[in-house]
């Protein structure tokens, strides 16, 4: 045979072969068609959403902190609710006849925006969370309401109630949230703060699907076969959160009774362990039918119980922020550990006086640090921005603000929860509007003792007491440790940065040193401290414009190789020493040694059961 022949009959092949492929497709179809068809004309096709349960959260121990719980909601086609027998519906639901007609009406406009999204899908969610009473109710009486379904979600529950702010609650997507992502619906819960916010497009799950047929009274006559219509549902992912449950609990007792919030970071990883403000919530009435009445109530609560006064709440940081003027003096080199500074009750410069606590003196750094002198933090200051290296105040305050911004102050840190405040570090131009334009030294001279226009939320103050654990770095704060399948996909790059400060290492020391005599004899927290647990802290009191000082406290443990960095903050609680500073100590001997009994049972007691008003 020819070459040209034999090229012509596997074309010739090739021509049948397709053929006949192409034949048996066409009659596979036309065959598939008919049941369909015959379904057709008597059914309607429906989509109906298969809710995945959303992801468990634990602690960074493996305790169980937030889970799912199954939910029945009575979902509807509210456009084919036709000769509804309102009677019966009034009574399993024990609700009136105007409830019901309310009830169509919005579930009418849900399905309307559904549909905009989904053109298959035209139910609405109708009556959401039934009792366990208007479920079996409703189970046996549902082919009497032609155009309901009942349709199964998850809801949450909280295993322990002392972390309201970090863990967050649930909500019912509004325009906005539905506008952000299309994949949420009118009805859908989506994590409305906290990590249930932050991290929802991971702790959601993914909705499954299931197509089915439907006669002209909306009754399930089948399932369509097919797996492009039918996927099940996906379960949100195990989230590990770095909060320690035992201690949210213990931090949460040792602030009954006073406004305030306690931070603990755990220095090496920037993994938030404690994360509490009171007030609070309860986190399990934010579930259910009682959500929206919940939340309308705590709205006006006066005591602001939904306020994240950890992130949000700015404060003068007072004496805690000397460290970090002492670390930077020392950077600029006016300040060595040998520096002393004479103080006679306060610092006076003209008009100008900063008061000062009766002390013995002169005071050199380690002993401005234990015994918190404000005269010596007036020259330190005055020494820094006065540099005559700079020749002008205004470049001498700009390295000052350099040094400050370098510890992640003046901006969010990133901690995953949204809302989080900047705080202030003032900007040259912002005291030149404050103070006019001929500013000098002694007219800032507040800044010098954490006061004025700086501002530190609860989370900065602690990420301070981190970063001198560290002698100098941090990584930037976070609740959630580990997402379930979710590794090398990125989600937490932005806390593996090691963020590094623009002071020397080496300078750490000496402040260390002064921080370690905080809590002991002759310190600012003397009393407070805990034996056999060397802890390094400083104490503050922040002028409070409104009513009395707020007492503050930074500290962190062990002075090598930290396990624990925290910061307590107590409104209106006076001095640091007084209420702050046993808080975080107590805090700090849970940590370390968990399981075991206070050695300080009678400071314990008293913080339990007092209450500041
Ligand atoms: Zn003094």
């Amino acid at each position: 045979m020819e070459k040209g022949s034999k090229r012509q009959i596997v074309y010739i092949g090739l021509i049948a072969f397709v053929f006949v492929v192409y034949t048996l497709k066409l009659a596979s179809i036309q065959l598939g068609e008919v049941p369909y068809k015959k379904m057709a004309i008597n059914n309607a096709l429906n989509k109906i959403t298969l809710y995945p349960s959303r992801s468990n959260i634990f602690d960074r121990k493996g305790k169980l902190m937030v889970y799912s719980t199954q939910m029945y909601d009575l979902s509807s086609f509210p456009y084919e609710i036709k000769k509804l027998d309102t009677g019966l519906l009034c009574s399993i639901l024990e609700i009136d006849l105007p409830t019901v007609r309310h009830l169509i009406l919005d579930a009418r406009i849900r399905a309307k925006k559904r549909q905009k999204n989904n053109a298959f899908n035209n139910s609405a969610l109708f009556y959401a969370n039934l009792s366990n009473k208007q479920f079996t109710l409703l189970r046996e009486n549902i082919y009497r309401l032609p155009g309901f379904y009942i349709e199964s979600r998850t809801d949450r529950q909280f295993a322990t109630a002392s972390a309201p702010h970090a863990l967050g609650y649930l909500g019912e997507a509004d325009e906005s949230l539905i506008e952000l992502d299309d994949y949420n619906q009118p009805g859908d819960l989506v994590g409305i703060t906290g990590i249930e916010r932050y991290y929802e497009k991971q702790i959601r799950g993914i909705k499954g699907v299931k197509t089915v047929w439907q006669d002209r009274t909306y009754t399930e006559r089948g399932v369509v076969q097919d797996t492009q219509f039918n996927y099940p549902s996906t379960a949100g992912p195990d989230v590990i959160s770095s909060l320690d449950f035992d201690l949210q609990e213990y931090g949460r007792l040792l602030l009954n009774g006073k406004k305030g919030s306690i931070v603990a970071i755990e220095p090496r990883t920037g993994e938030v362990i404690a994360f509490i403000n009171n007030p609070d919530y309860d986190p399990n009435t934010m579930v259910g039918r009682e959500r929206a009445k919940t939340f309308k109530s705590l709205l006006r609560d006066d005591q602001k119980p939904l306020y994240n006064r950890a992130v949000k709440g700015v404060y003068p940081p007072g004496s805690t922020f000397k460290t970090v003027m002492a670390l930077i003096a020392m950077q600029e080199g006016v300040l060595s550990p040998e520096t002393t500074h004479g103080c006679a009750g306060g610092y006076r410069l003209g008009s100008i006086r900063v008061g000062c606590h009766p002390h013995g003196g002169p005071l050199d750094l380690r002993g401005s640090i234990r015994i918190s002198c404000n005269s010596y933090y007036c020259q330190v200051f005055r020494d820094i921005i006065d540099n005559p290296k700079y020749g002008d105040v205004k470049l001498g305050y700009a390295a000052l603000e350099k040094h400050l911004r370098s510890f992640g102050l003046g901006s969010q840190l990133n901690i995953d929860l949204l809302g989080e405040s900047r705080g202030n570090i003032p900007s040259v131009a912002q005291l030149n509007r404050r103070h006019g334009d001929r500013w000098k030294s002694s007219t800032v001279i507040s800044l010098s003792i954490g006061q004025g226009e700086i501002l530190l939320t609860p989370l900065q103050i602690c990420n301070v007491a981190a970063i001198i654990a560290n002698r100098g770095w941090y990584y930037a704060p976070h609740l959630v440790k580990k997402i379930d399948g979710y590794k090398d996909t990125g989600w937490d790059r932005k806390y593996k940065i090691k963020k590094f400060t623009t002071i020397n290492p080496t300078y750490f020391t000496t402040i260390i040193d002064g921080m370690s005599d905080v809590a002991k004899p002759g310190g600012t927290a003397n009393g407070t401290g805990i034996t056999d647990i060397e802890i390094c802290a400083k104490t503050g009191t922040a002028q409070n414009p409104h009513g009395k000082d707020h007492s503050i406290y930074m500290a962190f443990s062990p002075k090598d190789n930290p396990k624990i960095a925290i910061a307590v903050l107590v409104e209106n609680g006076g001095f640091g020493a007084t209420w702050a500073a046993p808080i975080a100590n107590l805090m700090i001997e849970k940590y370390l040694k968990p399981g075991v009994e206070t050695s300080k049972p009678a400071m314990e007691e008293r913080l339990k059961t007092s209450v500041i008003k």
